[in-house]
């Protein structure tokens, strides 16, 4: 009967729930511990400029979980976690303090200007004293602030405004630079860009892919490339996967590429290795 149905659909629907509610707990359980053991490595993804040839100009610091009980956990699944837990904060300064260490050599290796660009969670950013903490950890690694890109998103400008302004502007007035990440799949991007200053738009990997297919995205891409030049934005194009995308994004003018045509994330020696024969 219809009762019956409904009632198998409800426990259905219960039972999903409760699934999805102990696998969380479960991840959550185990990245509680992920640092203490030693699970979470930082990855390096080259950062590609495409108007030297196709040289990599940097990296793109992108952390990764290895858990002997879950296997490779992606951070798209824990970093939220870490982030609703307030765990973001001592993981998001384990990246900073990895990444910039590595950083201190590699910008040695390279007769461009090298980047390392680090992603910031929202509350992250919020934190008291973040942008001495960032100062403080430039000099501890003797890193020039030029070669420091800081990534954040649209969820760092939602909350406090006021704040948010000033720290970007103290940021870029040590000479860090700061870039505006998956720009496009946000909300009200355009205003952020009128009020706030930003360096760098990461154009989004979901315009970048099919920009072969679909004349749509071809046309926004184009576009916003066009707009970034406008506002005097550097451009990154996230996820840059064959050669017709390459040259499309080329053609249009922008200005460094990142994607698996180039290089998928590696580890610190793997990337150590790809700069050292680049130079
Ligand atoms: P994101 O900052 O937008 O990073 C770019 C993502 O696109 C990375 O995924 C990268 O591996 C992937 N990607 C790059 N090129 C290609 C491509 O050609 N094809 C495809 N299919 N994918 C490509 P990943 O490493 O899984 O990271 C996902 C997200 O997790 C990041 O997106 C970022 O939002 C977050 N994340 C990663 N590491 C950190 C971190 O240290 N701190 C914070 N707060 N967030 C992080
Ligand atoms: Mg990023
Ligand atoms: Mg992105
Ligand atoms: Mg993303």
């Amino acid at each position: 009967s219809i009762c019956k149905k409904e009632g198998a659909m409800v426990s259905f629907f219960g039972t999903e729930t409760q699934k999805a509610a102990n696998e969380r707990l479960l991840l959550e359980s185990h990245l509680l511990d992920a640092l203490r053991l030693n699970e979470l490595e930082v990855y390096y993804q080259p950062l590609m400029s495409l108007r030297q040839g196709s040289k990599i100009i940097g990296a793109e610091a992108l952390l990764r979980w290895h858990s002997p009980e879950l296997g490779n956990v992606g951070p798209d699944r824990f970093i939220p976690l870490a982030e609703s837990n307030g765990q973001i904060i001592e993981i998001g300064n384990f990246v900073l303090h990895q990444a910039l260490e590595k950083a201190s050599h590699w910008f040695k290796l390279t007769e461009l200007p090298f980047k390392i660009a680090i992603n910031i969670s929202p509350l992250q950013f919020r934190e008291r004293h973040f942008v001495e903490h960032i100062e403080d950890l430039l000099r501890l690694y003797q890193v020039p602030p030029q070669s420091l890109e800081l990534e954040i998103t649209e969820g760092i400008l939602l909350q406090d405004e006021h704040h948010a302004k000033g720290s970007l502007a103290a940021l870029r007035a040590i000479g860090v630079s700061i870039s505006l990440d998956d720009f496009g799949t946000g909300y009200s991007s355009l205003s952020y860009l009128q009020k706030y200053s930003f360096d760098t738009l990461k154009i989004d990997r979901s315009f970048v892919s099919h920009l072969e297919f679909n004349e749509q995205n071809r046309e926004l891409t184009r576009a916003i490339i066009a707009m970034a030049h406008k506002l005097k934005l550097a451009v990154i194009a996230e996820g840059v996967e064959n050669a017709f995308q390459e040259s499309f994004i080329r053609d249009e003018g922008c200005d460094y590429a990142q994607g698996f045509l180039y290089g998928k994330p590696v580890t610190a020696e793997v990337f150590h290795q790809l700069l050292r024969a680049q130079e």
